[in-house]
């Protein structure tokens, strides 16, 4: 399938699209203490996945009742994030063209946006936000391994960054790169996909891209 390409611009500025949760944001840790705090489970953040079915081992339809209340209760406007992101982020902003590609449903724009210009103030606006609308239609299985190499296309994004393998392979897969973020328990591998590059931290991000 080929799609149009927006924001056409002089190649001699590459674009990185970042993803939020788990990147620029600490999901699993507010994803958990939520879980635990409203339905009794006993997660850790390492035990986050995306698998929600899964993680709750419920059926779709409750999955489906729990991310309704998890979004309405705006849990993301109380997540923490790693204070490292802020500089190496504004730093690469001066050479490189910033965006988000968020898997978020779109109707948390609002909360999402208030909470991206709180921490990450003058880097994202609402038109560098870009929501994939992998979720948007509610829990699905094949949603499971949609990923967001179509929307890294239309925005013809030179790097992704997403602690997600499935959204890295699919960007490297496209001939762009991918750093995959985070040394999480859900993004192992005994071998990484061709074009796709780990980094463990923003230190690691800030260092691929400008050396030690
Ligand atoms: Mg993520």
């Amino acid at each position: 399938m080929t799609l149009p390409t927006l924001n056409k611009r002089p190649k001699n500025r590459q674009k990185i699209a970042i993803d939020i949760d788990d990147v620029l944001a600490d999901n699993a840790t507010g994803f958990v203490n939520f879980s635990n705090k409203t339905w009794g489970t006993t997660l850790q953040p390492e035990d986050y996945h995306e698998h929600w079915m899964e993680l709750w081992n419920v059926d779709l339809v409750e999955a489906e009742r729990r991310a309704i209340i998890l979004t309405n209760a705006s849990i993301f406007k109380n997540y923490t994030h790693d204070e490292a992101a802020l500089p190496v982020l504004k730093r690469l902003s001066a050479d490189y063209d910033l965006c988000i590609v968020t898997s978020r449903r779109e109707h948390t724009r609002d909360d999402t946006l208030a909470w991206i210009h709180q921490h990450y103030e003058g880097l994202f606006n609402d038109e560098t936000i870009h929501y994939a609308g992998i979720w948007d239609k509610g829990i699905t299985l094949s949603g499971l391994s949609l990923t967001k190499a179509d929307v890294i296309a239309q925005l013809d994004a030179d790097y992704l960054i997403d602690d997600q393998l499935k959204h890295c392979e699919g960007v490297a897969q496209t001939g762009r790169k991918a750093l995959l973020f985070g040394n999480y328990k859900w993004n192992q591998v005994d071998e990484l996909p061709s074009g796709v590059t780990r980094v463990n931290d923003w230190a690691a991000v800030e260092e691929h891209f400008y050396g030690k």
